[in-house]
């Protein structure tokens, strides 16, 4: 049984065990959340190789490549994940414009408290990109300072390997190659943890639809709706158009891509994903370690085009629901900061939300206790996880997209592959 279990293919078998997740939730209720242990193992074993397989890949990555290159490649890719998440914004508010969101809204009966956030000053963010002590960040999981350290240390290693000294370069190449081989079975387990993917996948859908139910969804259709419309129109126009103008067909990259895309909607994390899509880049796509091992955990920590798209419609949203008409220069005001806001959404579940404070308090909108603002807020959290679903799916999306085209910028796309 378990042979056949392994011949249907991972997405057949993850597509079941979210079609049964919904419906199992819808019928189970609440009450779908005693099995979430099971879901907890998938999010755990896909949790446990999020570092390892960050700090061993960045090593190969880096040694593989020219320190000059590496910094064309991050220039390169900073300016699509900022561009492609200011375009993201863009659209949320366009399909804000059409679905026209919490206009004439009853917030009467919504309780809600007062919510502030502080976002973390800038100076602090990008010294805290250095680790003081990289086992610590990397026990921590911080992504940021184990970019920083696993680039060291791989150029540090390409330097030696160079070396005229036969003992030195031949050291070094053996602990690449050690660390080659440690990225290897990495993906091996990712291969392995997919396997469980269904029965995870399962509980974690069942258990959002479970809570959710019908009832809390109504008055936010309209949210829900934009959301998902603009997501759908920023995978088909902005990353099939990129893709195009870089001559790869956007229904070839999406077969190579599922695997990562399904697993970002059901765990709602980027950064739990990462793994997935880590291996996607590897062994689905073929693209050089030398360019995914940094572009993707990059992109996973700071890019987020899905994030940034709901956070341009729940803008919108609450705007509407308290009866605030945003000018041309609000909205500009908006897109700037939902981008900003969106950098700084960690890769777990529900992030994006509380960034969501900082681009409503950019336009003057304070969720002081019992305000209507306050209210509308707690309404967009009654419904997040279905938004969270969609927006980190695309986020995952946009980073693959990235470092698909800056490959092939590179010249570095196995174009065999791509036929
Ligand atoms: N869950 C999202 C992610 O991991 C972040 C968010 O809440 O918007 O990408």
């Amino acid at each position: 049984m378990w042979k056949r279990y392994l011949e249907i293919s991972v997405l057949t078998k993850i597509l079941i065990g979210l079609i049964l997740g919904v419906i199992f939730g819808l019928i189970i209720g609440p009450k779908m959340e005693v099995l979430k242990p099971l879901g907890d193992i998938f999010m755990n074993l896909l949790k446990m190789i999020v570092m390892p397989v960050i700090l061993f890949s960045l090593v190969v990555g880096a040694a593989s490549i020219e320190p000059a290159r590496l910094g064309k490649v991050g220039v390169k890719i900073m300016i699509y994940y900022l561009f492609t998440s200011a375009i993201a914004v863009f659209i949320g508010l366009l399909t804000s414009a059409l679905f026209k969101p919490g206009v004439g809204l009853q917030l009467a009966g919504v309780t809600a408290k007062g919510i502030t956030a502080t976002p973390p000053s800038l100076v602090e963010v990008l010294l805290g990109i250095i680790p003081t002590n990289p086992f610590d960040a990397l026990a921590k999981g911080q992504v940021l300072p184990t970019i920083f350290f696993g680039i060291v240390l791989g150029l540090a290693l390409s330097l030696l390997k160079e070396s005229r000294q036969e003992s030195i370069s031949s050291s070094a190449e053996l602990v690449i190659r050690v660390f080659d081989g440690l990225a290897n079975a990495m993906y091996k387990i990712v291969r392995g943890i997919l396997q469980y993917a269904p029965i995870g996948v399962f509980v974690l859908v069942g258990i959002v639809f479970g809570k959710q139910g019908a009832k809390a969804v109504g008055p936010l259709l309209t949210v829900i709706l934009a959301v998902y419309l603009g997501l759908a129109i920023h995978i088909f126009l902005v990353y099939g158009g990129f893709l195009r103008a870089f001559g790869i067909g956007l229904f070839a990259f999406l077969s190579k891509a599922k695997d990562a895309m399904l697993t970002a909607f059901v765990t709602r994390s980027s950064s739990g994903t990462l793994p997935v899509t880590m291996r996607v880049a590897h062994e689905e796509m073929g693209l050089p370690v030398g360019i995914y091992s940094f572009t993707l955990p990059f992109g996973a920590t700071i890019n987020m085009d899905g994030t940034a798209l709901y956070q341009g419609v729940c803008a919108i949203f609450v705007a509407n629901a308290i009866g605030m008409h945003l000018t041309f220069s609000q909205q500009i005001v908006v897109v700037l900061t939902a981008v900003l806001a969106s950098i700084g959404t960690a890769g777990v579940p529900g992030a994006g939300a509380i960034m969501l404070l900082m681009v409503l308090d950019s336009i003057g909108i304070k969720l002081t206790e019992g305000s209507a603002a306050a209210m509308a807020y707690a309404m967009i959290l009654g419904v997040d996880a279905i938004l969270d679903m969609g927006r980190t799916m695309v986020n995952v999306t946009g980073d693959l997209v990235g470092t698909v085209i800056v490959s092939k910028s590179e010249g570095e796309l196995d174009e065999s592959r791509w036929g």
